[in-house]
């Protein structure tokens, strides 16, 4: 089966995500936690703290950091938030119990994340991705947060984009993001050899669709966590069965 029929196929699912409406995104399970992160009109820097968290731990615990400090503070507002010295975020972040696997590196990038959006953003972190910039922008942006890597990134413009539906001038510059599902999904298509390199992994969505590489990246991830599972695939499942060279 060429490959052309199995990226077609594959964005074909993508541009139906892309193009749904916007729906409530499950970021964590916890349904408070959730409702925080998805009012991005009113709580932005919650979904741009949920992104610096994420890294190093299962992304659940990660993204719910944000309700974690509502919790414990009873709000979540950015001036309030603005006021708390790095000491005071510390002892948010790591008491009764750690938050995060790594409290002291990311006990300080929540607080510069939150200094920056005050300093830089004039308190609303909105300005990030209002406007329709540029998806290198969005990435960029997100980028310069103390922590935030390519990967990350990306993510969030993604996210951003096809998730709570906000207009870029471009979607070049969203890459896939990968992970085990996207990997394991791209080789048993046949898109990528066995041994590939997150890198080369990358690259192979931009070659496959320069346009918007990232869109991809759900369909890709939604197989590999539904039907293509790492040791019994459930390929008589899986909308790629037909075009699949694994099946
Ligand atoms: S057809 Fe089977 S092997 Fe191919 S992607 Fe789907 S679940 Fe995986």
């Amino acid at each position: 089966m060429s490959e052309v029929k199995i990226k077609n196929h594959l964005l074909d699912h993508g541009r139906k995500l892309f193009k749904a409406k916007k729906t409530f995104s499950d970021f964590t399970g916890i349904k408070e936690a959730d409702v925080l992160l998805n009012d991005i009109d009113n709580y932005p820097h919650a979904f741009v703290i949920g992104c610096v968290m994420d890294r190093q731990m299962r992304a659940e615990l990660a993204w719910a950091i944000p309700y974690r400090f509502l919790e414990k503070l009873d709000h979540f507002d950015l001036p309030k938030l603005a006021k708390l010295s790095q000491s005071q975020v510390y002892k948010l972040m790591t008491k009764p119990e750690p938050l995060h696997r790594f409290p002291d590196e990311m006990s300080n990038n929540f607080h510069q994340a939150i200094k920056k959006i005050k300093n830089e953003y004039k308190g609303d972190a909105s300005i990030i991705w209002n406007n329709t910039p540029s998806s290198a922008e969005v990435v960029y942006r997100f980028m310069q947060f103390r922590g935030v890597g390519p990967k990350i990134a990306t993510m969030a413009a993604n996210i951003l984009a096809r998730d709570f539906k906000i207009k870029f001038s471009d979607y070049y510059s969203i890459d896939i993001s990968v992970d085990v599902h996207v990997r394991r999904v791209f080789r048993r298509l046949g898109l990528v050899p066995d041994k590939v390199s997150t890198d080369e992994l990358i690259y192979k969505a931009r070659a496959l669709y320069p346009d918007f590489p990232g869109l991809m990246d759900l369909p890709a991830w939604e197989i590999g966590r539904n039907w293509c599972k790492p040791k019994q695939p459930l390929c008589d499942d899986c909308y790629m069965g037909k075009l699949c060279p694994s099946n």
